[in-house]
């Protein structure tokens, strides 16, 4: 269905549909008293401003000349993992801000960051202040091994690693023992590509980048020297993408090793797989055993770290070292795949191997978590149960991104889902489901319980001073931004006047 304008011009078909819904569910008395009041504006909350957030915020505006938009944020930065996820040599992906940025200065829509829904104001009194609320808090946990010693000092998950290099202020504490020759990544997605990169690139390459000093520094002094990006299946069941293992096979001072026996009798298969799954095998295999160009070998011959993949093998205990305070390695228990392609299932073989190091990254997903009792979660897929968004026995209630369909999928997938999402929020509005000439006040029947509890919103413009100091410390350096770790700085930093900025 085309989207709902909810204006007296609205289509003829969302006239009717709204109508019958209408008499459905309220009687033809309470039809013409609704009918008889102009349509207030439809007031609808979102939950979180990644990339979910935002793209649900911009089909709603887009598509609705009426709607206000309130984007409420924990952060008093906005942009989700745009901000904290993409890795720093990935500039163009960040891209996308640009048009959340325009999104945001609609004269419709708000940004409130420094909000902590479900602490510091309750998805009851957004429910009760907005027509709609739409969850869009992506994942902000992740999965646990599950193993023996997997909190011994030495091992991080990939989430923390990655706030760290990112700036996040809550993994500003991390430090990262990064004093091993051998690094070891539990998982095979492009988190640990992104991870394994990072670790290492040239120190050149990095300080161009928007990578936070702290980090830069703590990856100068590192000794890592070897990365194992370990997979419990094989290699037709890789979770990272060409794209980005092409820049890793092509990252200048490290050469790959891939062992010519996990690759020999796949040339049979790969004629069979789909488009993308083929590519990405062929560039394995190729990389694997055919013989290098010029070159490559001379950049090989040369490299001075080292990253491979190791297949078919499940952790199963972090080793401690002798006196026990931290990690020395890892058991690995060898599988065997049972079925084919995609499904095909890791299964024990019984044999063992471990492997030395000082390092393990653990990254094997991550993990969204319930906001409040009174909203619905699936804590085994770790979603919020719904239908094209609509959150599932609760009216008004929606959700997008990450936290609707868990932890997977690029910006432009959460784009799309978050677009459904907002169709939804549309269509129950032109239906009739939605009714907004019920009165709301929106943030403004906030501002004072926000008050009175102490917390301080930061608005759009509050978060362009941040970024003014962020971008002119970056450019004193050659960097794109120096980004601020430190939340209270943020705050401090907002409440000066934009042009005393430094
Ligand atoms: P998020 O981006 O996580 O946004 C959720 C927002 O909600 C955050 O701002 C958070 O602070 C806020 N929030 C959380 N809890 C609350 C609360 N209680 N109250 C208020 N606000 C809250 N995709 C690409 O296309 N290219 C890439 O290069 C790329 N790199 C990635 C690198 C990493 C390390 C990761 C993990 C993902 C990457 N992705 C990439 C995927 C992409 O980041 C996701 O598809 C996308 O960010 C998901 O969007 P989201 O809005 O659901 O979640
Ligand atoms: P992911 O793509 O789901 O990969 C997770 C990896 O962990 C898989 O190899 C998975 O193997 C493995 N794994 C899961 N549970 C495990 C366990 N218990 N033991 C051992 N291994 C386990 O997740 P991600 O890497 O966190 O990425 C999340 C999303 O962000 C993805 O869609 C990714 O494409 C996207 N992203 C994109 C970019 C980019 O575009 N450059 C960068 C970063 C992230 P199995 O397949 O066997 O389960």
């Amino acid at each position: 269905m085309g989207p709902c304008r909810w204006t007296w011009s609205v289509s003829s078909r969302c006239v009717l549909r709204s109508l019958l819904a209408r008499l459905q569910t309220a009687g033809a008395l309470g039809l013409r008293k609704r009918l008889s009041t102009a349509p207030s504006s439809p007031l609808v909350c979102i939950v979180g401003s990644g990339p979910a957030g935002f793209y649900t915020a911009q089909h709603l505006l887009k598509h609705h000349k009426q709607v206000q938009v309130d984007i409420y944020e924990k952060l008093p930065v906005p942009f989700g993992l745009v901000r904290f996820g993409v890795a720093p040599d990935h500039p163009e992906v960040k891209n996308v801000i640009n048009s959340f940025t325009q999104t945001a200065s609609s004269n419709r829509c708000a940004f409130y960051g420094n909000i902590t829904v479900g602490k510091d104001i309750s998805v009851e009194e957004l429910q009760q202040a907005y027509h709609a609320v739409v969850l869009s808090y992506g994942a902000e946990d992740n999965r646990q091994l599950g193993i023996p010693g997997e909190n011994l000092p030495g091992v991080y998950s990939a989430r923390a690693f990655v706030g760290w290099y990112n700036g996040l202020p809550e993994n500003q504490n991390l430090e990262p023992d990064l004093s091993s020759e051998t690094a070891v990544i539990l998982g095979q997605g492009n988190v640990a590509l992104d991870v394994a990169r990072i670790l290492l690139a040239p120190l050149d390459l990095l300080r161009k980048t928007d990578i936070t000093a702290s980090s830069l520094k703590a990856i100068a002094h590192s000794k890592v020297k070897q990365v194992w990006l370990i997979g419990r299946r094989g290699p037709l069941q890789v979770a990272f993408t060409i794209k980005e293992l092409r820049e890793m096979i092509s990252l200048p001072g490290t050469k790959p090793l891939l062992h010519p026996s996990d690759f020999e009798g796949l040339g049979d298969v790969i004629k069979d797989l789909p488009r993308p799954r083929k590519r990405l095998t062929e560039l394995m295999v190729k990389s694997a055993l055919e013989k290098p160009s010029e070159k490559d070998s001379a950049r090989w011959a040369s490299a001075t770290r080292e990253w491979g993949l190791k297949f078919l093998s499940s952790p199963t205990e972090v080793l401690p070292c002798a006196d026990g305070t931290r990690v020395a390695g890892i058991r690995l228990a060898i599988n065997r795949l049972e079925g084919s392609g995609e499904s095909a299932v890791a299964v024990p073989t019984g044999r063992f191997e471990n492997l030395e190091c000082g390092l393990i990254l653990s990254s094997i997903g991550y993990k969204s978590l319930p906001i409040a009792t009174s909203v619905p979660f699936d804590a085994k897929q770790g979603i919020i149960p719904n239908t094209m968004g609509r959150v599932h026995n609760v009216p008004g209630l929606y959700c997008s991104g990450w936290v609707k369909r868990g932890p997977t999928g690029v910006i432009i997938t959460t784009m799309n889902d978050s677009f459904d999402t907002a169709q939804s929020v549309l269509d129950d509005l032109c239906s009739g489901r939605m009714d907004p000439s019920v009165p709301k006040l929106g943030f403004q029947s906030l501002r004072n319980t926000l008050q009175l509890r102490g917390v301080h919103p930061v608005s759009f413009s509050d978060w362009e001073k941040i970024n003014a100091s962020e971008t002119a410390k970056g450019k004193e350096v050659g960097k794109p931004r120096e980004k601020i770790l430190d939340l209270e700085m943020m705050l401090r930093i907002q409440l000066k006047p934009a042009r005393g900025v430094t």
